[in-house]
């Protein structure tokens, strides 16, 4: 892929947008590929974290969050740890997922399973203020239509008692229920 550099690429919103909200400075990278060389996911998708850094600071929003590193990436940390100027990458990740939430950005096959995964653990954890593993393989099998994934190992696990098939609800899960709801809200009214 090539890209015509232009000194407006390089001032562009939405590299300020992202720099603003992570409070990172995107513009300090200098493309050593530190980040890239740990990262766990880098085998499975096409563009690595040092390069959608590079996209960031070249301005091109739509690529950026049109790829499905945005929602593939781990958050493990590793590229953190191991960015010798101390960026964090997982934070940039975290405002690209909200901008393409925000902008309504449709992710693409791979990465909308993944956005499925996500609302499903919330979901979960909203309902019984934990997570439980039963609940959250029914919710993500059935929204994504992988009906028996992962299935025939849960009775391994709930007989080695890693799972539980019965969920526990914490005490005052309404406390729990009413912060997703203002934070529903918030977002509303964004
Ligand atoms: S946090 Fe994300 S980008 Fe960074 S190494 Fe882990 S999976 Fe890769
Ligand atoms: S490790 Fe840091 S400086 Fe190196 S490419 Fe990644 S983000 Fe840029």
């Amino acid at each position: 892929m090539r890209w015509d550099i232009t000194e407006k690429a390089l001032h562009s919103e939405f590299l300020r947008t992202v720099e603003q909200r992570s409070g990172e400075n995107v513009s300090s990278c200098y493309q050593c590929g530190k980040c890239s060389g740990g990262c766990p996911v880098v085998a499975d998708i096409e563009l690595t974290p040092n390069r959608i850094i590079r996209m960031v600071q070249l301005g091109l929003e739509g690529n950026v969050l049109r790829s499905e590193t945005v929602w593939c990436c781990a958050a493990c940390g590793t590229c953190n740890g191991r960015c010798p100027i101390g960026i964090d990458i997982v934070h940039i990740m975290d405002v690209l997922r909200e901008m393409a939430l925000e902008r309504r950005v449709v992710p693409p096959p791979g990465a909308a399973e993944v956005l499925m995964f996500y609302r499903s653990f919330l979901d979960c954890v909203k309902e019984f203020g934990r997570l439980n593993e039963i609940a959250l393989m029914g919710s993500y099998n059935i929204n994504s239509w992988h009906l028996f994934c992962n299935v025939m190992k849960a009775p391994w696990f709930i007989f080695k008692s890693k799972i539980t098939i019965a969920p526990h609800k914490i005490k005052q899960i309404d406390r729990l229920k009413r912060a997703f709801e203002r934070i529903e809200e918030l977002e509303r009214k964004k």
